[in-house]
């Protein structure tokens, strides 16, 4: 193996930049392409896991998310407008003892910004649209205003959702997709809820999730039909900074690795944001993977991660369930939410340790 590793990454969302950034401190230089113009104007993810403070501590991000966001220190279970239980992230071991509320894309600006200032060289306006060679010796091409093609030893394939590089691998998605539509709106909101807590709100139809992300305007989001007809009484709407759909997938890729090639974030898994832990799983792959390329144990990698990544994806769809579906179960659950009040100190102290990510 040579010492000097040529890696290139394809795709610039969190986990690029994250493995970027991985790479840098191990010594290489890797080469980023996106196909977007820039970052995202409109944030899916919200939720900053302590896991992901812990991994981001030692490269000066942590400081930098945490004068940033905001630290949501509990979530609240309602059936309806009846509270049921608060689930309190204090009580939680460790150094971060909160979900930091800030927008994807003041993540990926941090990130970028230090990605910039340790001169790794990223491109924009950059499609990534074929490779070609073998373990230790790809040719990719990339589009711009004209493609040109250049060589490496490592792909990462941070393309997300619909990875070109994973379909060119052959390597298909194990899992399934919820047979229906989930609506989002970022939107001002005046209302009673505590605008320092999330809220979690179940209907015999549906449910949905509730989280101001700064000032007043909330994240609204859930498989409710007409979701703002869903808010709590007495609330006043005001400016819709962001309305859009979305469908759930439960999804693993059913080989994360090939040769030196390596899928990470959304192009390696998806699943609903019930959790809070798409992004942020995917910051732990590129923290993983990083070190595996760099110890020359690349090959390693899918046995290492990928049960996890499954058990993750499978306690997701649990915690989904509550909300979303029509399953008998689903129901049974939005229904009888009041009468299972006295199973929750039991069961929500190992939610809140997985949706923190802690449960490593
Ligand atoms: C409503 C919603 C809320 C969410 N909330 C949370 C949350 O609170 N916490 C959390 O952890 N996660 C959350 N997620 C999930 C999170 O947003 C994703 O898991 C995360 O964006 C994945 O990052 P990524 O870098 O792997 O992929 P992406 O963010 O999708 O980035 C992939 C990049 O690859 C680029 N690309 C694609 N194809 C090519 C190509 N051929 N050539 C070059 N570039 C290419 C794209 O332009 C893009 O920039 C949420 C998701 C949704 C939908």
């Amino acid at each position: 193996m040579k010492k000097n590793k040529e890696i290139v990454i394809v795709g610039a969302g969190p986990s690029g930049l994250s493995m970027a950034l991985f790479l840098s401190e191990l010594g290489y230089t890797p080469r980023i392409f996106d196909k977007k113009e820039a970052i995202n104007k409109h944030s899916k993810a919200l939720g900053v896991n302590p896991r992901t403070l812990e991994l981001m501590k030692a490269y000066g991000i942590t400081d930098r998310f945490l004068a940033n966001g905001r630290k949501m220190h509990a979530v609240n279970i309602w059936k309806a407008d009846k509270h049921i239980f608060k689930n309190d992230f204090s009580k939680v071991n460790g150094e971060y003892p909160f979900m930091l509320i800030q927008a994807q894309k003041e993540s990926e600006e941090i990130l970028l910004e230090e990605i910039e200032a340790r001169k790794i060289p990223i491109q924009y306006q950059s499609e990534f649209t074929q490779f070609s060679g073998t373990k230790n010796n790809y040719t990719i091409t990339i589009k711009q205003e004209h493609s040109f093609q250049i060589d490496c030893d490592f792909i990462i394939g941070a393309d997300g959702a619909k990875s070109k590089i994973r379909e060119q691998l052959n390597i298909g998605y194990q899992g399934f997709r919820y047979d229906e539509e989930w609506e989002l709106f970022d939107i001002e909101l005046d209302m009673d809820l505590n605008p320092e807590e999330g809220h979690i709100r179940l209907f015999p139809e549906g449910g949905m999730i509730m989280i101001r992300l700064k000032n007043n305007v909330w994240r609204v989001a859930g498989n409710l039909k007409s979701i703002l007809n869903y808010l709590p009484k007495k609330t006043s709407i005001g400016e819709i900074y962001w309305e859009s759909k979305f469908s759930i997938n439960h999804k693993v890729a059913k080989n994360l690795v090939r040769d030196n090639i390596v899928l990470i974030g959304d192009a390696a898994h998806l699943h609903s944001p019930v959790g809070a832990r798409g992004m942020n799983l995917g910051i732990e792959d590129a923290f993983i993977s990083s070190r595996l390329i760099h110890e020359n144990r690349l090959h390693e990698y899918n046995a290492l991660r990928r049960p996890y990544i499954e058990t993750t994806v499978n306690r997701i769809n649990n915690i989904t369930m509550g909300m979303a579906g029509n399953a008998t179960f689903s129901r049974i659950i939005r229904n009888q939410i009041g009468s299972m009040k006295m199973l929750f100190p039991i069961i929500m102290p190992r939610v809140r340790n997985f949706v923190l990510g802690l449960d490593k």
